[in-house]
């Protein structure tokens, strides 16, 4: 099942609505995601609707370093526990928008493809074999990043990863996913960056999740970003940075594609 909120183009009101996607037809639902819910009438078709991030996040928590080859090409030790960070839940932006480049740090602004997990049910101390029962689903997610911030100037990473517009997710949940063994890939303009499988993780969704529950309470519409695999752009030889105008899709099997577009801040936004 697919779950996606959106805005309908002829719609006057700023209202998110919530919907399941079949083939290209958006039906309603009845009733609470997180609770008990049915299947409504149908609403619209995708072309006429405006998709928006498919959850509002309670909170947006981040895993550091959780890909092996990533880990090396960083030059860091594989770590022996989750390494956590938050994102601000300000960085949320949906498919097709733009990713703003911040006009105080503009230069080293990366990308990094991610599996998203969404919390379903809120859990504390849970151990991995429960965890299924607490998974919405799955999304795509773009762990943007402020490199110069990042390595440099703050040498943590709240700031770097939580500028405005920082965490792309979408296009929708995917409910039904094994989320242990996925393609995973970034293309910026037409060329692909990054392309690995989840099964690379040092540690699976499971693992992270009943951790993550064991430290602190995870509500329903929790976001987890599971870490990136290799080919990021501080890390290659020519470090490659997001400009105005650029492109970048985030790719995983089974769930679909996240693109957005790169712009300079302006005055206003
Ligand atoms: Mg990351």
């Amino acid at each position: 099942m697919k779950i996606i909120r959106y805005k309908k183009s002829d719609q006057l009101s700023d209202d998110v609505n919530c919907g399941i996607l079949i083939n290209d037809e958006v039906y309603k639902i009845n009733g609470n995601i997180f609770s008990d819910f049915s299947l409504g009438e149908k609403a619209a078709v995708l072309k006429d609707v405006e998709l928006q991030p498919p959850v509002d996040p309670e909170n947006i928590i981040a895993i550091g370093l959780n890909y092996r080859h990533h880990a090396e090409e960083s030059g860091l030790r594989i770590p022996d526990r989750p390494i956590i960070f938050i994102k601000a839940t300000n960085s949320l932006t949906g498919p097709d928008t733009d990713i703003i480049l911040p006009r105080m740090a503009p230069d080293e602004v990366d990308y990094e493809a991610e599996l998203a997990v969404v919390i379903g049910k809120e859990c504390k101390n849970i151990e991995k074999d429960e965890v299924e029962e607490y998974i919405l689903g799955y999304t795509c997610a773009n762990d943007v990043s402020a490199r110069d911030c990042q390595i440099k100037i703050d040498k943590q990473w709240a700031r770097a990863k939580s500028f405005d517009t920082f965490c792309p997710l979408g296009p929708f949940i995917e409910t039904d996913l094994n989320p242990d063994n996925c393609q995973i890939s970034s293309v910026l303009n037409g060329k692909i960056m990054q392309n690995s499988n989840t099964s690379d993780m040092i540690f699976d969704t499971a693992e992270l999740v009943s951790y993550l529950s064991k430290n602190m309470t995870l509500k329903p519409g929790t976001v987890i970003l599971t870490g990136t695999p290799e080919g990021v752009g501080f890390a290659r030889k020519e470090p490659v940075y997001l400009r105005p105008g650029d492109i970048i899709k985030i790719e995983i099997e089974g769930i679909g594609k996240l693109k957005n577009t790169v712009r300079a801040e302006n005055h206003d936004n």
